[in-house]
């Protein structure tokens, strides 16, 4: 199920990120800038603090963060992934009673060898819907753009899976409808999608 993210942040229509994806830093911030281009009910913003709502880091398939809230302690995730395909794994910290996102942390594949920036790109937008609250199961588009899944990764080009070559390859990234409808309930108050 999508989650909202706290009261707090939910208000702002902003979410802080700390980018410390290393040499994907570069892609990190361009990620950020397609994100909010798009126009999705809510905006991220590259921070430097510790704070931030979200991290960004690098891991080789077995990442593991530490959460640290001022509420909730420290609380550590892991999180197992294919540190050589063309995703990451985005985990939340959501509370338990409220049912809202706390805090974030994006892990992107340290081990994904020969792709363009464009494609690492593609990757951490789809990443930051996930981490903007929709969810793994539930939430991936049915019909078409970067949340769809699963996306198909060929010849330096991404494709909805199974869409007989119809769709037209990213990048540049596409966000489909329904995942801009979704995010923008999430986001918006009283937002009907069409
Ligand atoms: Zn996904």
């Amino acid at each position: 199920m999508a989650t909202p993210w706290k009261r707090k942040v939910r208000k702002a229509g902003k979410i802080t990120v700390k980018n410390d994806a290393a040499n994907w830093k570069p892609v990190v911030e361009a990620a950020i800038k397609t994100f909010n281009v798009v126009g999705l009910g809510v905006t991220l913003e590259s921070v430097a603090g510790d704070d931030a709502d979200i991290v960004v880091k690098l891991s080789d398939g077995t990442g593991k963060h530490t959460f640290n809230d001022p509420y909730y302690g420290e609380v550590p995730v892991t999180a197992t992934f294919d540190a050589t395909a063309v995703h990451g794994k985005t985990k939340t910290l959501v509370d338990p009673d409220k049912n809202v996102i706390v805090k974030a942390v994006i892990f992107l594949p340290k081990r994904l060898k020969d792709v363009t920036a464009p494609i690492k790109e593609a990757v951490v937008v789809h990443e930051f819907i996930h981490a903007a609250g929709l969810d793994d199961n539930k939430d991936h588009d049915r019909t078409a753009g970067i949340f769809y899944s699963p996306l198909e990764y060929s010849g330096g080009r991404l494709v909805e899976w199974g869409t007989g070559g119809k769709a037209k390859a990213m990048p540049p990234v596409r966000v489909g409808n329904e995942t801009t409808c979704k995010l923008k309930a999430l986001w918006i108050d009283n937002f009907a999608c069409d």
